[in-house]
């Protein structure tokens, strides 16, 4: 990748990715909220299956129905928040930073 600063013609340039970092954030606390709902009846279903292997089987099953739930909508809130941020970054924000004039601007708009 070659991004060059549009007035100084620098290469020195950084990304500062704060939509990507920010989206990554809110998607993952979004998604773990969204995750715990899930989990709160992924637990029911782990408790109703684990009960075939007794009331420790129970437990157990809430246990794990609540982890996963929780995890994948971590995990899927982590991406779709990060895409969502990229997305942010490149059509709305001024990404980039001239590291030699400190020009911010945008690789699509140059
Ligand atoms: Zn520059």
């Amino acid at each position: 990748m070659s991004v060059q600063c549009p007035l100084c013609q620098s290469t020195h340039i950084s990304s500062k990715n704060y939509g990507r970092k920010i989206g990554g954030t809110v998607g993952t606390t979004a998604g773990t909220v969204g995750g715990v709902t899930t989990a709160l009846s992924s637990a029911q279903v782990g408790a109703t299956i684990g009960m075939f292997a007794g009331p420790v089987g129970s437990i157990f099953g809430a246990l794990a129905g609540a982890a996963i739930g929780g995890l994948v909508g971590g995990v899927a809130g982590c991406t779709a928040g990060t895409a969502l941020g990229e997305m942010v970054d490149e059509n709305i924000l001024d990404n980039f930073q001239c590291l030699t004039c400190g020009h911010c601007f945008n690789h699509t708009a140059q």
